[in-house]
């Protein structure tokens, strides 16, 4: 059954959607529209944690990099790097931000289908971790298998390489949520919301170690718990490898229901997806295959796929449109181009320049979610559209794209324009009250920058013309 109502929303005088669907979260109480991630408490201490966690797991990536470099086996390569950390931002920012709607929630399960209550405080954290890893592996599975639901976990297998990095890529397509229904063993066995809501992120935090070529088998380990070995397979393309290894924390489920596969020492595992994304940019990542579909289902003359591509295998396609819009796909692992642009190193320390001001602009809004909202609560949506703004501006320059530029000119016009609007950047004047003047020559600088090199590549694609 679901639960819910979208009556909370027209009570609200929501003036945008998002703030309609944030606003949902101010009602936050079981029963509700509510979520664990969205509950407006916790909203501020998400941000908190995010504002220790992301310089941590960017050391971790930079010493991935310098330990490839030592080690003489380079796995991390910049670009792709700086696509990853950058996909991070906008999941993060979509998370903190409460940007998603939840038809059922896990305390309504709780408070509705507790069967019994567990006293014990250390034996329902262990339930709880191995239900969220329970309901991780179904949920995954069905991500993997079903052309609908593979949108919203494309992202994450989209880099071509393998490294810390590419554990940071995840979605921000998925607006409805609504797996919190493979928490149903949870629920019934009385496992409160707090525990979950502890309980969650460690268990999500705890999927970042294993995504690297660095560790080698791990003798007993290997039969327990999902290592870097059965992660390689996971995110590989090989047919050997192709959806296997569901599993998020213990390889057991996999091995139980039957989707567990090896790393083999004569198949080196190629990673990616088989229809390339041929992007750097997380945002145009996160809905590519969203976008095939709904043209497929358009354009189909079969009213039943139409109705039955989103739900079929993931890569079906109706045969009309597959044999007049063909989509490349790689049909030999081991001989194929791995996306990569044109990129000095000057245009590199540049990227890497724009992506250090995103993280301090991200890092801003995580530590000061109360200050902003308190100045005008739709400030935080402005902020987020910023964010997102930005990354798709750095990513399409990474792309090589001309339109860099204009996406560039709106976001520096969206920054100068808060900042003569507000004579302050949402409350920073507090801590620095130089900021105006220092973010004003920062959005003149980067404009102009950004400008200079889209000459240069504007140049380039004529000399190849
Ligand atoms: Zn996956
Ligand atoms: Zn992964």
């Amino acid at each position: 059954m679901l639960y819910g109502t979208i009556k909370p929303l027209k009570k609200k005088k929501a003036s945008v959607f998002l703030c309609g669907l944030r606003r949902l979260c101010g009602n936050a109480k079981p029963g509700n529209l509510v979520d664990l991630a969205t509950d407006c408490s916790n909203m501020e201490t998400y941000g908190k944690i995010l504002l220790i966690a992301m310089p941590a797991f960017l050391l971790l990536v930079l010493f991935e990099k310098w330990y490839g470099w030592y080690k003489k086996k380079e796995t991390v390569h910049t670009m792709d790097m700086l696509s990853s950390l950058s996909s991070g931002v906008t999941n993060v920012t979509k998370d903190v931000l409460g940007i998603y709607l939840v038809l059922i929630s896990y305390p309504w399960l709780v408070n509705h289908l507790a069967l019994t209550h567990i006293s014990s405080s250390l034996i329902v954290y262990i339930i709880a971790f191995l239900a969220l890893d329970f309901a991780g592996y179904w949920v995954h599975r069905i991500q993997h298998v079903t052309n609908f639901f593979w949108n919203g976990h494309i992202i994450h297998h989209s880099s071509e390489e393998f490294n810390l990095a590419c554990a940071l890529r995840q979605s921000i397509s998925s607006i409805v949520r609504i797996f919190v229904i493979f928490l149903l063993p949870a629920a019934l066995l009385g496992v409160p919301r707090q525990v979950i809501e502890v309980v969650a992120p460690l268990h999500l935090f705890a999927q970042f170690w294993y995504h690297t070529q660095h560790i080698n088998k791990m003798g007993f380990l290997e039969k327990i718990i999902v290592t870097p070995s059965h992660h390689r397979v996971h995110h590989a393309i090989n047919p050997e490898y192709l959806d296997k290894n569901y599993g998020q924390i213990f390889i057991w489920w996999d091995k139980w229901f039957g989707s567990f596969q090896e790393e083999l020492p004569d198949v080196p595992p190629v990673y990616g997806i088989t229809r390339p994304a041929r992007t750097w940019n997380p945002i145009k990542i996160n809905f590519q295959h969203i976008w095939l579909l709904i043209k497929d289902a358009w354009r189909t003359a079969s009213w039943k796929d139409k109705f039955t591509l989103w739900f079929k295998p993931t890569g079906y396609r109706p045969a009309d449109v597959a044999a007049k819009y063909p989509v490349y796909k790689i049909e030999d692992v081991y001989h194929f181009e791995k996306y990569s642009t044109p990129a000095s190193g000057a245009f590199k320390a540049w990227c890497w320049m724009q992506l250090l001001m995103v993280l301090l602009f991200v890092s801003y809004l995580f530590g000061n979610i109360a200050l902003i909202k308190n100045i005008d609560s739709s400030y935080i949506f402005w902020y987020g559209g910023f964010i997102f703004l930005s990354v798709y501006a750095l990513t399409d320059l990474m792309d090589g794209n001309v339109s860099a530029f204009i996406c560039e000119l709106v976001r520096c016009s969206m920054g100068i324009g808060f900042l003569v609007l507000q004579n302050d950047w949402f409350g920073a004047k507090a801590y620095t009250p130089f900021i105006t003047y220092l973010l004003e020559g920062y959005f003149i600088i980067s404009l102009l920058v950004t400008g200079w090199w889209t000459i240069q590549i504007r140049k380039r694609v004529m000399a190849v013309q």
